[in-house]
């Protein structure tokens, strides 16, 4: 995450991993927990920016409070359960696991942001997704001004989504974490993956050789953070997959890659629809492209604007609308500004 060792910045694009995004109003850099719930008590809107690696903010700022949410801790609070305070980056906390055998997140290696943003949209990659671990988020309540321990159920976790998604009134201040003591890995779920660790789908691996390989795979993805290269500018996957009824990808009649989904729905990689409609790997816009490493990634290059950015977005998901009649939708999430 950004170092804040230097003087609070006066644009949020230092925050941000596109490092697009304006002027903030009162910036506040919360690293106790107390002093988090104190920040947002009777703030009437805020704007929590933790890693700022899912957030597209407009090119007109937040005209309010920011908090930059940087508090530190890891703990054992019960066996085989980690606690980790929300600021805590995401991938140290993983590398903690591994290294201290501790099964289940290996996975999820090398995704950029703090561990309390990802209940957030249910932060996933490579066959896991954090609800498979998650046993507690403790998250201040801003309408019952209470704190509390919430249940993955109270939490409604479903394909990059939860109840904490396009809503303020939760903050969430520490996750817990059940895994297992091993060192070796959960189940590889995931085929690209199996495939390249030389197993089955289903095998297990050494933690740290199933952590090693993710980051690898990644990297060749620009799916992990480098600031010399601009292909990892960017929130990530931009369009979540979409994913339709039964009925409605039998009336697309689509000659495309698909799997299962929940309740007999179809998913639909997004990466090949915008392929295939016309959109390849590099396709640029104003100071902005497509990653050339990988096609759901809409990056700034340098010298882009929000503004640009989305311009890019609407082409895309405009023309695989009138390609394939599948409308994609945003991914991260979009402060003052839309698509
Ligand atoms: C190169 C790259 C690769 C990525 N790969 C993946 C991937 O494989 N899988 C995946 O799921 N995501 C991926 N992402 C997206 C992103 O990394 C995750 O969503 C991550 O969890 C965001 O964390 P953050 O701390 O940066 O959140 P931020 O961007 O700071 O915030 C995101 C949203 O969560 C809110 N928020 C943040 N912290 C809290 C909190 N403590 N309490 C309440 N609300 C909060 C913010 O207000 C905002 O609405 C990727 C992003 C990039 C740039």
């Amino acid at each position: 995450m950004h170092d804040l060792s230097a003087a609070p910045q006066t644009d949020l694009s230092a925050y941000t991993t596109l490092r697009l995004g304006g002027p903030p109003g009162d910036l506040t850099v919360a690293t106790e927990t107390d002093q988090l719930v104190a920040s947002v008590r009777n703030a009437a809107s805020i704007l929590l920016l933790a890693g700022g690696s899912n957030v597209v903010i407009g090119d007109g700022g937040f005209d309010g409070p920011v908090v930059l949410i940087r508090t530190r801790g890891i703990r054992e609070v019960e066996p085989s359960v980690l606690r980790v305070a929300a600021g805590e980056p995401w991938d140290d906390f993983v590398s903690y696991a591994v290294e201290n055998g501790y099964s289940g997140l290996e996975c999820l290696s090398g995704i950029p942001g703090s561990a309390g943003a990802t209940p957030i949209q249910n932060v996933g990659a490579y066959g896991a997704e954090v609800a498979h671990t998650i046993v507690a988020v403790h998250a201040y309540d801003r309408k019952s001004d209470t704190v509390r321990a919430m249940t993955p159920e109270e939490c409604g976790f479903a394909y990059r989504a939860s109840v904490f998604k396009h809503n303020d009134r939760y903050v969430v201040l520490e996750v817990d974490f059940r895994l297992e003591r091993s060192d070796e890995s959960a189940p590889i779920r995931y085929a690209e993956l199996a495939r390249n660790l030389g197993v089955e789908a289903g095998d297990r691996v050494p933690l740290r050789q199933a952590r090693d390989t993710v980051l690898k795979l990644r990297a060749g993805k620009g799916m992990v953070l480098d600031p010399d290269d601009r292909d990892t500018w960017s929130v990530g996957s931009f369009f979540t997959n979409p994913v339709v009824s039964a009925a409605e990808w039998a009336s697309l009649g689509l000659e495309a890659p698909h799997w299962p989904a929940a309740d007999g729905s179809v998913k639909i990689p997004a990466a090949w629809l915008i392929e295939n409609a016309g959109f390849p790997k590099g396709f640029a816009g104003d100071g902005v492209s497509i990653s050339t490493k990988h096609t759901l990634a809409l990056t700034n290059r340098g010298t882009g604007t929000t503004s640009a950015l989305l311009d890019l977005a609407r082409t895309v998901r405009d023309g695989v609308r009138d390609k394939f009649g599948v409308e994609l939708h945003p991914e991260p999430v979009l402060v003052n500004c839309a698509i």
